[in-house]
C-alpha cells in the first residue's frame, strides 16, 4: 500500500500503465561503420512502416478529430522525403538510424515554425512521429500518454498539464503521480474529469508493470495487487450525487451553484449536470498547447462553445492566468526563479498590454453573440491600480459586468477599496492558501499548508465576505474549497454568495447545504474562524454544522 495525498475523490481499480520517459537525445557523435550503414539506414525504413501500420490500424477504430489526427500523423510517418533524408544521413555521414531521424524531423521542424501560424502547430506532429519511429528503431515505449483502449490507471512523476487535458475521453480510469499537491493543476483536470487522483506517492514509479491497483482518491492510498473482495467494492462504489439544480440552505436562502470549466465540453458536462451557471471558466485551458497567441478570432470561437451551453444563464470567464504551474509559451517567455510570485495572470498585461485587450475584446464579441450574462474577471490581483486598470480596459472593451479575483492576502486586505472599482470577486482560494502560508501549491509535501481550512485563510475570506456585504455586491468562491462539502456552509456564514466547482461536486455540495440554516453557517463560520489550527476549524465547525453546538 502506498500513501500520498488524495485529490480527486472517488475509487477506481484497474492495472497500471506508467507514463513513458520523454527519449534522450541520440548521441550525435557515434559513428556507424561503413560496412554497417545499409542495414542500419533499412531500419528507418522498416521502422517508419510499422509505424505508419499502427498509426492505420488505430485510425480505423477512431473517430471524428482524433481520426484526423492520426490520420495526418501517418502520413508523416510514411513521408517518403523524411525517410530518404533520413536514410541518406546514415549512408553519408554514418549517423546511427535513431540519431538521423531526430536531426531530419529537427530541421522539417524549424522549417514549419519558421513559417509561423497554423504551419508552426505541424511541429508538434512532427515531434510526435520523429518519438514513434524512434522509439519503433529502439524497441522502447513510445513517450507520454499509454495507448491502450483498456482501462489502465497512469502512474507517472509528474503530468504536465497538457498531458492531462489529453486524458479526456481515454481509458484511463485513475491517475497516481510522485509528485504535485492538492491544487496543482494535474489535480484539478482530474477532478474535472472525474478521475480519482493521488499525489505525492513516493515510490509509485517502481511499481510492478503488470501490478492491479485500486486507488482512493478520498484517503490518499494506492493498493497494489488488492484481494478480490476489496476490487469488488471499489467497482461498486463509482457514483456520482445527483443535483436537481438549485442551491439553497434549509431556510430556503439561496446560494447559486455554479461550474468550474475549462471549454465547451467542460461546459457542457456541467449544464448537463444542473450546474446554475458557470462561476469559473479557465480560458487558458483553451491554449494550454499553443506555441502563438490565438487570434481574437480563434477565441471568440472557443469562448462561444461555453457560452452556448449556458444560454441565458450566468458564465464568469476569468482571462488568462498563464504562469506558475500553467505557463503559455505565447504569454511566458522568461524563465523566472520563483514563476509563482513572478509575471503571471494579470501581470503578463504589463509587458503585453495588447494580449489582454484581444482577449477582452474577443470575450465582448463572443458575449454579442451568445445570449449568457458574461460577466470577466481578472486573476491575481493585488493592488488597487491594477483593478483600476484592468476594469477600465475591460468596460472601453464593452464588457459590462466586471470583477476580480482574490487571491493574494494583498487584495483580500483591500476589499473594501477594491468594491468601490469593481461589480464582484471570485475568492481563489488555491492561490490565496498558496500565498497567505508561503506554500508552493505544487509541493505535496507542504499539503497540510495548503488547506483552505488553516484559520488564517478563514479569517481573510471573512474579511472580504464582511466587504461584500457592506458593499452589497456578490461574494464567488471559485478555488477547490468551494467543492468540499463540510466547508460550503462555513463559506456562506463567511458571506461568501455563490459557489464554484467541478460539476462533479455539485449534488454533494448541494445536499450539504440543504443541511444548515443561514443562522448555522454563519455559527459554524465563526467557531472555524476562531479555531487556531486547521484541524480545531474543521472540527469545530462539525461540532456546530453535525451535531448543532460549539465543539
Ligand atoms: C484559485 O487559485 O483558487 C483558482 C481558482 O485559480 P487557479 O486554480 O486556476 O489558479
Ligand atoms: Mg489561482
Amino acid at each position: 500500500m502506498l500513501r500520498g495525498r488524495g485529490v480527486s475523490p472517488g475509487r477506481a481499480v484497474a492495472p497500471v500503465r506508467h507514463l513513458a520517459p520523454a527519449l534522450p537525445e541520440p548521441d550525435p557523435t557515434e559513428v556507424i561503420p561503413t560496412a554497417e550503414r545499409a542495414a542500419e539506414a533499412s531500419a528507418i525504413e522498416w521502422a517508419s512502416v510499422a509505424v505508419a501500420d499502427q498509426l492505420r490500424s488505430r485510425t480505423v477504430q477512431a473517430t471524428g478529430e482524433t481520426r484526423a489526427i492520426l490520420d495526418a500523423s501517418r502520413l508523416l510517418a510514411s513521408d517518403p522525403e523524411l525517410v530518404s533524408e533520413a536514410t541518406a544521413l546514415v549512408r553519408s555521414k554514418g549517423r546511427s538510424a535513431a540519431r538521423a531521424v531526430w536531426e531530419t524531423a529537427g530541421a522539417h521542424e524549424r522549417g514549419l515554425t519558421a513559417l509561423g501560424g497554423r504551419m508552426a502547430e505541424r511541429a508538434a506532429d512532427i515531434r510526435d512521429v520523429r518519438d514513434r519511429i524512434i522509439a519503433e528503431i529502439l524497441q522502447v515505449d513510445l513517450p507520454g500518454l499509454p495507448e491502450s483502449d483498456e482501462p489502465f490507471v497512469l502512474v507517472a512523476t509528474d503530468l504536465a498539464p497538457a498531458d492531462t487535458a489529453a486524458l479526456e475521453g481515454g481509458a484511463c480510469v485513475a491517475l497516481v503521480t510522485e509528485q504535485g499537491g492538492p491544487t496543482s493543476h494535474t489535480a484539478i483536470i482530474a477532478r474535472s474529469l472525474g478521475l480519482p487522483a493521488v499525489v505525492g506517492a513516493i515510490g509509485a514509479s517502481g511499481i510492478d508493470d503488470a501490478a492491479m491497483l485500486l486507488v482512493d482518491g478520498d484517503r490518499g492510498t494506492v493498493e497494489v495487487d488488492p484481494p478480490e473482495s476489496r476490487i469488488a467494492e471499489a467497482r461498486a462504489d463509482a457514483v456520482v450525487v445527483p443535483f436537481d439544480g438549485v442551491g439553497e440552505l434549509a431556510d430556503g436562502h439561496r446560494v447559486p451553484l455554479l461550474a468550474n470549466v475549462g471549454g465547451a465540453a467542460d461546459a457542457e458536462t456541467a449544464a448537463a449536470a444542473g450546474a446554475e451557471g458557470v462561476g469559473l471558466f479557465r480560458t487558458e485551458f483553451c491554449f494550454l498547447d499553443r506555441v502563438d497567441a490565438p487570434t481574437v478570432d480563434e477565441q471568440v470561437a472557443a469562448y462561444r462553445g461555453v457560452l452556448a451551453a449556458f444560454a441565458g444563464r450566468k458564465v464568469v470567464v476569468r482571462t488568462l492566468d498563464a504562469g506558475s504551474d500553467k505557463p503559455l509559451p505565447f504569454a511566458n517567455s522568461d524563465a523566472e526563479d520563483n514563476p509563482a510570485l513572478g509575471v503571471r495572470g494579470l501581470r503578463i498585461a504589463r509587458r503585453s498590454p495588447q494580449l489582454l485587450d484581444d482577449q477582452l475584446r474577443a470575450l465582448a464579441l463572443a458575449a454579442a453573440a451568445e445570449s449568457a450574462q458574461v460577466e470577466v474577471m481578472a486573476p491575481m490581483v493585488a493592488t488597487v491600480e491594477e483593478a483600476g486598470d484592468f476594469a477600465a480596459r475591460a468596460h472601453a472593451a464593452g464588457i459590462d459586468r466586471v470583477g476580480i479575483m482574490i487571491e493574494t492576502p494583498s487584495a483580500a486586505l483591500l476589499a473594501a477599496e477594491l468594491f468601490e472599482i469593481v461589480d464582484f470577486v471570485s475568492l481563489g482560494t488555491n492561490d490565496l492558501a498558496q500565498y497567505t502560508l508561503a506554500a508552493d501549491r505544487l509541493l505535496s509535501e507542504l499539503g497540510d499548508l495548503n488547506d483552505p481550512w488553516q484559520p488564517a485563510v478563514l479569517r481573510l475570506i471573512g474579511m472580504v465576505g464582511e466587504a461584500g456585504r457592506a458593499a452589497r455586491k456578490p461574494v464567488g468562491v471559485c478555488g477547490e474549497a468551494g467543492g468540499d462539502p463540510a466547508l460550503a456552509p462555513v463559506l456562506v456564514g463567511l458571506g461568501v454568495t455563490t459557489v464554484s466547482m467541478t460539476s462533479r461536486s455539485l449534488g454533494r455540495v448541494a445536499a450539504a447545504l440543504r443541511t444548515a440554516s443561514m443562522e448555522e453557517c454563519v455559527a459554524a463560520a465563526r467557531a472555524a474562524c476562531g479555531a487556531a489550527t486547521a484541524h480545531e476549524a474543521r472540527d469545530a465547525a462539525s461540532a456546530v454544522l453535525l451535531d448543532g453546538h460549539p465543539a
